[in-house]
């Protein structure tokens, strides 16, 4: 994730939490008064691991 300020281009680089970009972004609008900011989001995929022996795999149905 990064925090981008549109206006004056300043970047506060990619970080893995958002904690540090928001620390960066109070440094800078205390610094500087810029007050918007673009920020960037990864996008995560959570693959689920194949049902084993303690997965759901069908069976008859229950009387
Ligand atoms: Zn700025």
């Amino acid at each position: 994730m990064s925090g981008d300020e549109t206006e004056c281009g300043a970047r506060s680089g990619t970080y893995g939490h958002p904690a540090p970009v928001e620390e960066w972004q109070r440094r800078h609008t205390q610094e500087t008064r810029h007050l918007r900011y673009r920020r960037n989001f990864g996008d995560y995929a959570v693959m689920r691991p194949p049902a084993g022996r303690d997965g759901f795999v069908g069976g008859p149905p229950v009387p």
